[in-house]
Formats: structure tokens, C-alpha cells, sequence
């Protein structure tokens, strides 16, 4: 594996996109459509206004014209979504199935199932959540035990996923299942990827609830709950090799720098309006962050291009995934140590201190999702040869 991080420029045509999805975002906000937030890709969940986007036709942009998507690629995606990460607005409801269900199916999925999702999910109608953890199956997400046997005409899944986000709001989930017993000489054998529609019976969702009381996280029960054969995506027993393709989306993409963003961005338009005299040091610190911020977009961004060119930057994501969920942290560590006279609360008045306040609150699970930094640490080691 080499760690190919190419520059990526983009053109005029992508770049005059910006400008369109700047105007866009302005109009709203400026109708109370939305007020930023920071990790509004995972919290922030509005079917209305991803109905808005998607009838701009921005989301689905790397699905075809045929299965009702834009077509057009994932550089003109990036920068749509960067717009919409920095701006902190409420994209989580059609997020994942966005960012990494349409390309599954796209690789893997029947005629069948392509038709019948893609559509939707790029009209967000159609919203997914994503069935890989499970008590005692995190960081060795081999070890899961949610099994699927087969019957007559389908499959009966048993077994119970944990920190399913969005999975109450959810039209369908993929879920990664054991389809043969596991076998210590191949502990990656043997799993598959099933679509379930949602709700669906022998199916329970039961909330786990963040200290803030707020709602995002699941436990989906199975009890022996049963899909046709059509749910299975892909090929039996590849699930490993799929789910693990699939984690180059899920790990690269600019929600991995940008979650906290919004935050920055409040707190820069504090340094703008600061009385002489004071202090460098939040100033020096600020400056810090935006030149990191700079850097690791290229980074990013360079994984775009390769996407775009059908390559698999696996250990690329993985260092860009390390770098900016820990600078996404220093945002949060650098706003509660240098900026004084702010608290950090989810019920002031101040922009400021209200995004501070959803930043210290989200930003220990920035390391975790997708993908522990300690194990992304070691993907790295073995990709560069080293371990
Ligand atoms: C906000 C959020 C949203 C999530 N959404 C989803 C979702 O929608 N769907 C889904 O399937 N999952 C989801 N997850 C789960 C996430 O993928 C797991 O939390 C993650 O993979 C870690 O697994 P774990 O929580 O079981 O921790 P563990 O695997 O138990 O790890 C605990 C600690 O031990 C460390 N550790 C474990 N093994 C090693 C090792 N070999 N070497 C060094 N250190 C190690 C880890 O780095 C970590 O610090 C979400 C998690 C969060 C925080």
C-alpha cells in the first residue's frame, strides 16, 4: 500500500458550485431554516431539508442519471458538502446512505436493488443506518455474532447491533451477518451484508441516550426477524471485504475535519471583533487551527481525487480520519483554554458559547466512530509496511 496524496486542483466549473451552494445556505439560514450547529452531520437530522438539496440535485451527485441520481462525481460532491459541514447545517438524515449506501449498492447491488433504492435516496425519501457494532464487536468488528440462517424463500437475522445512528428514523439499515459459524483459522469468512427495510417485524429499536438526554444512538434487536433473499447485497461470505471497502468512505470524507467547524468559525469572528490589548495567545492559538485546517483539506481533498479515480485510498483515509477528528478535539481544548469569559452552554444566547457547549459534549466520540484512532493507528503501521 503506498500513501498517495496527491494535490488535487479543482476547476472553475466545481469551484463556481461553491458559489451556488454559499447562496443557497445563506437564503437559508437567513429564513430560519437552520441555525449552524457543530456535528450537524450526525445530529442534525431534517428530512426537509435534505428535500431541499436533493431537489438541487446534491445529494446522489455520484449516482447516475439513470438510478435518479446527478452524475456528477465526487469532486463536485466534496464541495458541496464542505459548504454544508462548515456551515454546520442539518445534513445527517440523508447522510450515510449519501456517503457510502449509494456506492455500495452501486458496486455490489442487484438490478433490482439498485433500482429500487438509489432513486430514493437521492430524492431523500429513502434513509439508511448502518448495522456493523455490536456488544463486544467494536474495534474487532470480526468478532460479531448477529448471525443470518438461511430459510425458505430468505434469510432469519438474530442478534443485536449497538450504537446504530439514526436507525429510528431509518427507512432500511445494512447489517453485517454472520452467514457461516466463525472460524478461528478465518476470522473474516463468513459474514454478509443484508438491506432491511425498516421497520420490519422481529426488528427492535430502543434508544440510547447521550448524557445531554439527546437521542442519535440505537440498539437494534433482531430476533430472528426475516428478509427475503433479495436483501443480501453482494456476494455471500464477502461481507468482510465489502464492509471494509466501504470504510474508505466512510472514514475520508471532510465530516472527519470539519465537525467542529462551525465552532472555529464563531470563534474567529470573536478574535475579528477583539479589544487591543489583550492577549496573543488566543489569537496564536487560532492560528494554529487554521493553518492545520488548511492542510488537512488538502489531505481530504486528495482522497476525493482519488475516488473519483475508482481507486481505494484506504490508508490514506486512515491518516486523514487520525489527523482530523484529533484537530476536530484541539478545537474544542483550544476554545475552553484561550478564550476567556466564554462557558460553554447549550442554552446561552451566544452563538459561541451554545456550539461550545454541543462540542464538549460530542467531541470524545469524534476518535470512536468509524473506526478507533488506536486501530486506525495500527492500519497505518501495516499499510506503511511497518508492523
Ligand atoms: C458517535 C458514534 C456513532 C456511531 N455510529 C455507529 C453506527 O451508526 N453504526 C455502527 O455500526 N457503529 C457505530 N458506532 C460504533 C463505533 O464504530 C465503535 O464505537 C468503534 O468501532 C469502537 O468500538 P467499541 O465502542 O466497541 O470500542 P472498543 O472496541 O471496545 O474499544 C475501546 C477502546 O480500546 C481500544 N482498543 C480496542 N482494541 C484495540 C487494539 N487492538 N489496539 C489498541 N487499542 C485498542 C480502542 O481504541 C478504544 O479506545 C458509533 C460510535 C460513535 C461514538
Amino acid at each position: 500500500m503506498t500513501l498517495d496524496l496527491s494535490v488535487v486542483q479543482l476547476d472553475r466549473a466545481t469551484e463556481e458550485l461553491r458559489f451556488e451552494v454559499r447562496d443557497f445556505i445563506d437564503e437559508m439560514s437567513r429564513a430560519g431554516r437552520f441555525t449552524a450547529d457543530c456535528d450537524s452531520w450526525l445530529v442534525g437530522w431534517d428530512p426537509g431539508f435534505s428535500a431541499e438539496l436533493a431537489s438541487r440535485g446534491w445529494i446522489g451527485m455520484a449516482i447516475p442519471r439513470q438510478y435518479g441520481g446527478s452524475g456528477r462525481g465526487s469532486l463536485e460532491r466534496y464541495v458541496v458538502i464542505e459548504e454544508l459541514l462548515t456551515a454546520g447545517a442539518p445534513i445527517a438524515a440523508h447522510w450515510i446512505a449519501d456517503r457510502q449506501i449509494a456506492p455500495a449498492l452501486l458496486r455490489y447491488g442487484t438490478e433490482a436493488q439498485k433500482s429500487q433504492y438509489l432513486p430514493k435516496i437521492a430524492s431523500a425519501q429513502s434513509f439508511f443506518a448502518l448495522g456493523m457494532s455490536e456488544p463486544e464487536a467494536g474495534s474487532d468488528l470480526a468478532a460479531i455474532r448477529t448471525k443470518a440462517e438461511k430459510v425458505d424463500g430468505g434469510w432469519r437475522l438474530s442478534g443485536t447491533k449497538l450504537w446504530t445512528s439514526g436507525g429510528h428514523h431509518a427507512h432500511a439499515m445494512v447489517v453485517l451477518a454472520r452467514t457461516a459459524p466463525a472460524d478461528p483459522q478465518d476470522r473474516h469468512g463468513g459474514m454478509s451484508q443484508f438491506v432491511v427495510d425498516l421497520p420490519t417485524p422481529g426488528v427492535t429499536i430502543s434508544p440510547i441516550h447521550l448524557m445531554s438526554g439527546e437521542h442519535h444512538f440505537n440498539e437494534v434487536a433482531f430476533e430472528s426477524a426475516f428478509v427475503t433473499d433479495n436483501a443480501l447485497l453482494g456476494t455471500l461470505g464477502d461481507g468482510w471485504r465489502q464492509v471494509t471497502a466501504e470504510l474508505a468512505y466512510e472514514r475520508s470524507g471532510p465530516e472527519r475535519i470539519l465537525s467542529t467547524f462551525p465552532l472555529l468559525t464563531s470563534m474567529y469572528a470573536r478574535a475579528a471583533n477583539r479589544p487591543p490589548g489583550e492577549s496573543d495567545s488566543e489569537l496564536i492559538a487560532l492560528g494554529c487551527l487554521l493553518s492545520r485546517a488548511r492542510a488537512l483539506r488538502g489531505v481530504s481533498l486528495s482522497i476525493a481525487g482519488a475516488l473519483e479515480r475508482g481507486e481505494a485510498p484506504d490508508l490514506a483515509a486512515a491518516v486523514a480520519k487520525d489527523l482530523g477528528t484529533r484537530f476536530e478535539q484541539d478545537v474544542v481544548d483550544v476554545a475552553l483554554r484561550h478564550l476567556d469569559g466564554v462557558v460553554a452552554s447549550s442554552d446561552s444566547a451566544d452563538e459561541l458559547e451554545r456550539l461550545l457547549a454541543r462540542a464538549v459534549l460530542h467531541s470524545p466520540g469524534f476518535t470512536l466512530r468509524g473506526g478507533t484512532n488506536e486501530i486506525l493507528r495500527g492500519v497505518i503501521a501495516r499499510g506503511l509496511g511497518l508492523r
